[in-house]
């Protein structure tokens, strides 16, 4: 059997293992990227058809590193960023039976009902709350203590359902949000520290760096079409089943199985593995189950994305980015995005594009219902939240099982499992959304770190 021999293998093509392949290649390091489905991108597929584009993941990322920003410079102009339009930058909160603007400033913040007149008072103390001690405290609990149950309900909860599709009371800051829990330990609150980030020096890349939304021109698959083109097809490996590590001296045998049913082997130097924990056990089955454990015991956040299509849309004006419903509110749906409103050449110019979430954290079953079950709840949703008055052109049912890690409190023996398998298993790392954060941002940030720190420790040697 002939055997390939190679220097970096990735496991797992999403954007955590494209962005890895493409900076390893950039540094001209000999890498192939093993993926088990017949298509790269993982969860970000972006999908034209009859006149619509429209996203099965996620919809929109926030320029929120410097190496994403970075990304989208190396790979100009293969890819073209877009960001909302200006008519769709407000996010509608769901109070009550009716939408209410996120407040933006202070005005705004002064006149919304969505907080509590004792919580809009009380905020003007939060630059003087003592810090927090306790270091395993949860989002919700932080909120509380500096900003109010208002604050958590109406802003932070919502927010929380849009980025982790989780429970605040059970995400812990430090490692959730850990910008949000830095501002509290090094500048002793949020209100002064986010002054005084703002005032501080910058680099070039960092001044670029924003809370900006972003999507790629004709979706966010073509930052993946970029990426693959940039390594290469023929670094890339598609359909591989029943992918197994096998750990030798100073090198790893890498073993799958093609889609004719042949056994391919390569002999790897380093092996960067990306995908969820579930998956671990079979691809490096050298580590004790014990080891993984703490590992593949990593909670996921099960999503439902509907999106509807509507050739003429009949129903509220969508000058927004999208609605968040805070969860006591007890709807079926923890956000509405509007692509529509937010891109240009989503949607035929009469008409509208709906990206719906559901399930979540809090309702881990929804995603069992049938799509006609599911198509029946979402649009009396939409009929009620939306106003809509005719039926979508279509409705696509997209279902994660393993949409977002929640960073629990059980995190932190992960993270520790996590680099003792490293130091144990030199050549071996395992990166992808486990750590390092969910959001593309992140998935860039850890991706071109990991590459990075892997290249110069290559030119040390
Ligand atoms: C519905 C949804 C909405 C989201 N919305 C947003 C958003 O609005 N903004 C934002 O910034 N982020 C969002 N995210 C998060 C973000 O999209 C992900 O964190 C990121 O894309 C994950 O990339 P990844 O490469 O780490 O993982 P994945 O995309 O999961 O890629 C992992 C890859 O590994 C492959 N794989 C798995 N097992 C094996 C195996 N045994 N052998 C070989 N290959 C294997 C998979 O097929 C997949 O291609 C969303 C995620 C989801 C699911």
């Amino acid at each position: 059997m002939k055997t390939n021999k190679i220097e970096y293998a990735v496991i797992g093509g999403g954007l955590t293992g494209l962005t890895i392949g493409y900076y390893l290649n950039k540094a001209n390091k000999n890498v192939h990227i093993f993926e088990k489905k017949n298509r790269v991108g993982g969860v970000i597929e972006t999908i034209i058809e009859n006149g619509f584009v429209y996203e099965a993941g996620p919809n929109t990322g926030v320029i929120g590193s410097p190496e994403l920003v970075s990304l989208f410079d190396d790979l100009k102009p293969l890819i073209e960023i877009e960001i909302p339009k200006s008519g769709a930058k407000n996010r509608w909160i769901w109070k009550k039976g009716k939408w209410n603007n996120l407040p933006t400033g202070l005005i705004s913040a002064l006149a919304t009902p969505l907080f509590s007149w004792y919580d809009k008072i009380r905020i003007l103390g939060e630059p003087f709350r003592k810090v927090g001690k306790n270091k395993d405290e949860s989002i919700a609990q932080m909120v509380r203590r500096r900003m109010g149950k208002s604050y958590l309900d109406y802003a932070v909860n919502p927010f929380i359902s849009g980025i982790y599709a989780g429970n605040p009371e059970m995400l812990i800051t430090r490692f959730a949000m850990p910008k949000l829990y830095n501002l509290e330990q090094n500048y002793g609150s949020f209100i002064k520290g986010a002054i005084k980030k703002a005032k501080e020096p910058k680099s070039d890349l960092e001044k670029r760096v924003s809370r900006e939304v972003f999507s790629i021109k004709g979706g966010l698959s073509q930052l993946i079409l970029a990426l693959s083109h940039e390594i290469g097809y023929e670094n890339i490996k598609m359909n591989c089943k029943n992918i197994a590590i096998e750990k030798k001296e100073a090198y790893f045998i890498l073993n799958y199985t093609d889609l004719e049913g042949k056994s391919i082997v390569f002999e790897v130097k380093n092996v960067i593995i990306t995908v969820s924990g579930s998956n671990l056990p079979s691809i490096i089955p050298f580590v004790s189950e014990q080891k993984l454990k703490n590992i593949t015991n990593a909670r996921y956040a099960r999503v439902i994305q509907v999106v509807l299509g509507y050739t003429h849309w009949k129903g509220l004006k969508l000058n927004a980015f999208g609605g968040l419903i805070p969860s006591h509110e007890n709807r079926n749906v923890l956000g509405i995005l509007f692509p529509s409103a937010i891109f240009p050449n989503r949607a035929p110019e009469t008409g509208a594009l709906l990206s719906v979430f559901m399930g979540g954290i809090n309702n881990p079953d929804l995603i069992l219902k049938s799509d006609e079950e599911i198509k029946v709840l979402i649009i009396s949703e939409i009929e009620e939240t939306l106003k809509s008055e005719n039926i979508p052109d279509f409705i696509k049912i997209f279902r994660y099982f393993n949409a977002i890690p929640q960073y629990e409190i059980s995190s932190a023996e992960r993270f520790t499992a996590i680099d003792e398998i490293q130091n144990e298993y030199k050549g071996l790392w395992i990166a992808g959304n486990l750590r390092d954060g969910i959001g593309m941002a992140d998935r860039v940030k850890q991706a071109k770190q990991l590459a990075d720190s892997l290249t110069k420790n290559i030119k040390k040697d």
